[in-house]
């Protein structure tokens, strides 16, 4: 068992680590509205995050950019016809507290949605602890700049150190605009991103019912806002916010784990601007199809002789927010 209650990273990210011990949880589906029981188990090293289906005779779908289904609201994988949808929050989860192997057993389509945030499983993992394994840890070290532009929509890649992320969002009033800029690799996910829920506005709830999506929204799933017209102001019907500007937190809790399907935790820069799950598994495909843009790589190897007695404080809060 290797980090303390509290710690967000594991102490030793040269390693993978897959959880102690097998934890459980159930809840309801964000858009399917159906009930789910989800058990993570601990994993072998080199096996990565795996999803098993355990009501169609345990089928596996392997969490990689190849398996993306169509994605719009959420981030869906199938593999021939199975499908697990709405998996970012847990893989965020997962890659902020540096889980390279796990099981997610699963008994119907759709991770439960819990709070909307990311926080019940880093609180549930990091009680019952998480176990540093044998093997070295492979990043996927970024090479050259890769891009995806979309109309006012935007997401790039370059190399760099550490996991940068640079995110800003443009939503209507009272979201507005916002930009959070920190780094996964030094900084404190459990405290700083974990927590911020998703978000949606109370106009938009028809339009997506009748899409046959967020059947199981409530209040304690999602934030919901109304939207600001010229005689009223919008605002949250089911406050407080958990930061000012839990939103664009929440938009880099989804990117971290829309990113999490390259495979490998990044070892570069990400900025993004009015992204979505669409764009963020589009620059995931992007990625893996240009096999000149990264490298795997051991990341600590060319410090492990010298740092050792300086090695970086892992729970000091260097992500931190600047308001546009
Ligand atoms: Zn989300």
């Amino acid at each position: 068992m290797c980090c303390p209650q509290g710690s967000s990273l594991p102490s030793e990210p040269q390693f993978e680590h897959t959880i102690l011990h097998p934890l459980e949880f159930s809840g309801t589906g964000l858009h399917s509205g159906v009930h789910v029981a989800m058990r993570l188990i601990p994993a072998p090293a080199g096996s990565g995050i795996v999803f098993r289906r355990s009501d169609l005779d345990n089928y596996e779908i392997p969490a990689t950019g190849r398996n993306v289904a169509k994605v719009s609201y959420a981030t869906s994988l199938m593999r021939q016809g199975v499908l697990i949808s709405t998996t970012e929050h847990l893989l965020s989860a997962l890659i902020g507290l540096g889980v390279d192997n796990i099981i997610v057993e699963i008994d119907n389509l759709e991770v439960p949605i819990l709070d909307g945030s990311a926080l019940p499983y880093v609180e549930a993992i990091l009680n019952s602890g998480i176990k540093r394994q044998r093997r070295k840890r492979e990043y996927l070290k970024i090479l050259k700049d890769v891009e995806v532009r979309d109309g006012s929509k935007f997401i790039g890649v370059y190399p760099g150190d550490g996991y940068s992320i640079h995110y800003a969002i443009d939503f209507p009033e009272p979201i507005g605009r916002d930009t959070f800029i920190g780094d996964l690799e030094a900084g404190d996910y459990a405290n700083l991103i974990a927590p911020a829920r998703t978000f949606g506005f109370r106009e938009d709830e028809a339009m997506l019912r009748d899409m046959g999506l967020i059947r199981g929204v409530s209040d304690s799933s999602a934030i919901i806002v109304t939207r600001s017209t010229p005689d009223k102001p919008g605002s949250v019907q089911n406050g407080p916010l958990r930061f000012s500007d839990e939103f664009v937190r929440h938009k880099v809790l989804d990117l971290i784990g829309d990113l999490a399907l390259a495979g490998r935790r990044i070892w570069g820069r990400v900025v993004a601007e009015r992204a979505g799950h669409a764009m963020h598994t589009a620059l995931v495909q992007r990625l893996l199809q240009d096999r000149s843009a990264w490298v795997l790589a051991h990341r600590y190897d060319e410090v492990a002789a010298t740092a050792e007695a300086s090695e970086p404080s892992l729970s000091s809060p260097l992500l931190h927010a600047s308001h546009a």
